[in-house]
């Protein structure tokens, strides 16, 4: 039967659909806290027995930690997996909550109607969108439109300490062709995006050794070495007057944005002023020949996270420390290599560091970008159809942060994924007073449902 058909199926579903979604809010699943154990387990539970009675042969799968939900529906063409997570974060403080985060119920607002309670936005609306979708496309044709495997996880919001030994423990059963992942939001609230670059990150500390001791700059300053000062004139030689990271090799696996990229993002209107105003600041940093949103989605950036050294208290104390240290981390993007740039710029420091000092290095995190690979016709498919739901054309985007499980789909399963999500920047999502919008929830069942029309047409 027609799209159509399920359109206006999920239409006249909707007061249920927001009856389950409540239902599932009312439990407290909020995994950072052992104290919630069972609440997660039930909330597990609940996912099982909603996908069972969908016809999904679904399970609750356990791990050291909370329980992972999978559920399979054989079918052919495509086969993708969904993922979404249903833990939630802590409600504290308490009191700025205007209801009992667990007791959900529909607002009306001046914005129209919300979903208020933990987890409307982030994630178990979200990931709600997709199974109603799923159900009204179940309802209406007797079966989904491709083979799908709904994967749930309990411990996003912790950390998701189990999911790297789940992904390769059970790799054969999960690998997909494509995943969909809902966890993400609309851009600027108002154009459906699919993000399809997020940023890597490596992490370093850097400890420059001087005298043995700490000195009295009067009757040391002069002829030894201060440690504060190599580092800082090391780390103001990071970027150049044009904003560029100096570090050899730096640009080596940079790729320049695609010119329809370029174009999708120049029409997002992105309003850089506005962005920084909020921040308090007028003229963009970083690369002086890139947009701001570039700069943000699709450029590495070297920042300098903290810097220690001598003496910082009250009032004063001539000191000429024995050791200085900084953190710096950088934002990697395309193919940069966080273990190869680790080294290029371990080399860089050592290089200039005088004779009698000596440096140390500590690493932190390395992880690389996610680079989608949107050749896969399902991107495009996705994206023709989201502007007919919204008004706005969807967009291609990029995210600056990065959101580990679309890393570790493509390193673990090698598989692409999809992020679409319809949360607000008003979401207040980890904050008191959590909402999504009906209108979100509505237009993001409906939304998955013209997707996965697309995808398998
Ligand atoms: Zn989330």
């Amino acid at each position: 039967m027609s799209l159509e058909t399920v359109l206006s199926r999920i239409d006249d579903d909707l007061p249920q659909a927001l009856d389950r979604l409540c239902d599932l809010l009312s439990i407290p699943s909020i995994s950072t806290d052992p104290a919630y154990k069972p609440q997660c387990e039930k909330a597990a539970d609940w996912l099982v027995e909603d996908l069972r009675s969908m016809g999904v042969e679904a399970e609750k799968r356990p791990t050291p930690g909370h329980p992972m939900v999978v559920g399979h529906v054989p079918g052919d063409g495509p086969h993708v997996l969904f993922y979404g997570h249903y833990d939630v974060q802590p409600v504290d403080p308490l009191e700025l909550w205007n209801r009992d985060p667990f007791d959900p119920a529909i607002e009306v607002t001046e914005k129209g109607r919300v979903i208020r309670g933990r987890g409307a936005s982030d994630d178990k609306g979200q990931l709600m969108t997709f199974v109603e979708a799923c159900r009204a496309w179940q309802q209406v044709n007797g079966s989904l439109p491709c083979r799908i495997t709904f994967f749930f996880e309990g411990e996003e919001e912790s950390g998701s300490p189990s999911l790297i030994p789940f992904l390769k423990e059970n790799a054969d059963e999960l690998r997909a062709d494509l995943a969909l992942i809902c966890d993400t939001g609309l851009f600027q609230s108002r154009t459906p995006s699919i993000m399809t670059q997020l940023r890597g990150l490596l992490g370093e500390e850097i400890t420059i050794t001087g005298p043995g001791k700490d000195l009295h700059s009067g009757m040391y300053g002069g002829p030894s070495m201060n440690p504060i000062r190599v580092l800082t004139r090391i780390l103001g030689g990071l970027h150049d007057d044009a904003g560029r990271v100096q570090v050899p090799h730096f640009y080596d696996d940079v790729p320049e944005l695609p010119q329809d990229m370029a174009e999708q993002w120049q029409a997002l209107g992105f309003d850089h002023e506005a962005f920084l105003g909020d921040v308090g600041l007028k003229n963009p940093a970083g690369e002086a020949d890139r947009s701001a949103l570039e700069m943000i989605w699709s450029r590495p950036t070297a920042e300098i996270n903290g810097i220690k050294g001598g003496y910082t208290g009250e009032g004063f104390k001539t000191v000429l420390p024995s050791r200085a240290s900084a953190k710096v981390s950088f934002r990697l993007v395309g193919q940069q290599d966080p273990h190869a740039l680790r080294e290029h710029f371990r080399e860089w420091v050592r290089a200039q560091v005088p004779a009698d000092c000596k440096v140390d290095f500590h690493a932190h995190g390395a992880s690389p970008a996610s680079q989608m690979s949107t050749e896969h016709p399902a991107f495009e498919a996705a994206r023709s159809v989201l502007g007919t739901e919204w008004g706005d054309e969807a967009a291609f985007t990029g995210c600056g942060g990065s959101i580990p499980v679309a890393g570790y789909f493509k390193s673990i399963l090698g598989m692409d994924a999809m992020l679409l999500g319809w949360a607000k920047d008003d979401d207040q999502i980890h904050s008191p007073n959590e909402k999504y919008d009906v209108e979100s929830f509505h237009k993001g069942i409906r939304s998955w449902a013209r997707v996965l029309d697309a995808i398998t047409r």
